[in-house]
């Protein structure tokens, strides 16, 4: 394997591509998170293709993967077995019905054996989607219409809840009562009225809003790790706490697994964290790189759906490539031993990196849980959104991730992102990233 010095002069066609399609494209590109000012700078780089581990640019130099499409490629790129079954479905069968296939049950019974807590499950197109179903049956279902959602997460880009993902603290109150910040303009004022932000990973907080609002409250939704704001994980207890606290008041406790279902276990963070919300959200690593997500839980709660009155619609839902391909991807990831193979290798990351950045006496935590991690440059632990901005060095790590990407090492810019593994990714890859590492900790510590 021949990973390739990569340096800005050598993605030119990456660059001559980006000022072609900002002109049609607005930023260039179809997404946020490849935009130039999430990091992307010069500009994003153009892929010619995937292959298990790695992805090669257009310009032909080739980078050990750990973006994996944020998220989604946990089998590698081009899985054998998911991207068959999709071949063969549309060859075979078709794509869109409007109408049921048998193969859907079969989907839904794997993923009810695969969580506990999930005792119906309904499918959707993307992460989204799931989360603004989630909500809205928490609301139907206690006829309360406030959420309680925290500081720094990300639930998706509609209305109700694309607030306070990264505010400016300065401007966003007080540290154990943030107010609503929009996460940009056009979103519909009054919306905020139904929302309470907290700060993470702080049981009184959450315990003065229940206290307060209690009858209100529909729904409290969380991630089960934050990966949003980087890699931050629950502090002892706090998870737990919060189940407690949701379930003495009726409230209804939304897990948003949408990076960490299927990725930290077949069970999701909840099975690894053993906590049992009412209702999850999944997508990214169910469709193994196809889009398809799930919104399950209670029986009494999805019962709404039932007859129509809380009702899920959606042209591409259940579509048969979505549903080939979680089909095909659950088998690979129900193999025995799948988990631990992966978290072996991700483990190797994890604390080889730390070796590393610690050796080089540079000030840095590598955080994560299984095939999922971020490197914080602190000396202080992150426990939530504000100490990340107060405490995180946003300058160190980008130069750390413009090292680590000359030296043919791809993750995203962004500080607040994370760092994927699949199980495409070898030994060699992880010892090819370490020896990367290595120089550039000693290139930023001197
Ligand atoms: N929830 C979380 C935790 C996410 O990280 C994301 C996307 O990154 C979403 C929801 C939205 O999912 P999608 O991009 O599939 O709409």
């Amino acid at each position: 394997m021949n990973f390739m010095q990569i340096q800005t002069t050598a993605t030119q066609t990456s660059g001559a591509l980006f000022e072609a399609a900002r002109r049609l494209i607005p930023g260039g590109v179809n997404s946020t998170a490849r935009a130039q000012w999430s990091g992307w700078t010069p500009h994003p780089l153009f892929v010619e293709k995937g292959f298990g581990s790695q992805v090669q640019d257009v310009d032909g130099n080739v980078y050990i993967d750990y973006l994996l499409g944020l998220g989604p490629m946990i089998l590698g790129h081009r899985p054998l077995a998911v991207t068959q079954a999709v071949v063969d479905f549309i060859q075979q069968r078709g794509t869109v019905f409007a109408l049921p296939t048998a193969d859907e049950a079969v989907l839904a019974q794997k993923i009810v054996d695969a969580l506990p807590s999930v005792e119906r499950v309904r499918l959707c197109n993307t992460g989204t989607e799931a989360v603004l179903y989630a909500t809205r049956l928490a609301r139907a279902f206690t006829g309360r219409t406030k959420i309680i959602r925290f500081e720094g997460m990300y639930h998706g880009f509609s209305d109700a809840v694309y607030w306070s993902k990264h505010p400016a603290i300065e401007k966003a109150g007080p540290d154990s009562q943030p107010y609503p910040v929009p996460q940009g303009p056009g979103l519909p004022a009054g919306v905020e009225a139904n929302l309470i932000i907290l700060p993470w990973n702080d049981a009184d907080a959450l315990k003065a809003a229940i206290e307060t609002h209690g009858n209100k409250i529909a729904a409290v939704l969380t991630e089960p790790v934050m990966c949003n704001t980087g890699c931050i994980l629950p502090e002892p207890g706090y998870l737990e706490t919060m189940r407690a606290m949701t379930e003495k008041a009726g409230i209804v406790l939304i897990f948003d697994e949408v990076i960490t279902g299927f990725r930290l276990s077949i069970g999701g963070a909840q099975a690894r964290l053993r906590i049992t919300p009412d209702l999850s959200v999944f997508a990214k690593g169910l469709g193994g790189g196809f889009p398809v997500a799930a919104l399950g839980g209670r029986r009494d709660i999805m019962a709404l759906v039932d007859d129509g009155r809380v009702s899920m619609a959606g042209t591409y839902t259940a579509n048969g490539i979505a549903v080939a391909a979680a089909n095909a991807t659950l088998d690979e990831l129900s193999a025995p031993g799948f988990y631990d193979a992966l978290d072996a290798v991700s483990d190797r990351l994890r604390y080889g990196l730390q070796d590393v950045l610690t050796k080089a006496g540079l000030p840095a935590h590598v955080v994560g849980i299984g095939a999922l991690m971020q490197v914080w440059f602190t000396t202080r632990p992150i426990r939530n959104y504000r100490d990340a901005e107060r405490f995180a060095d946003q300058q160190l790590f980008d130069r750390w991730w413009r090292g680590m990407l000359s030296r043919g090492v791809l993750f995203h810019p962004g500080a607040y992102e994370n760092l994927f593994v699949s199980a495409a990714h070898t030994q060699e890859d992880i010892d090819a990233t370490l020896d990367a590492a290595r120089d550039v900790a000693r290139e930023l510590a001197s």
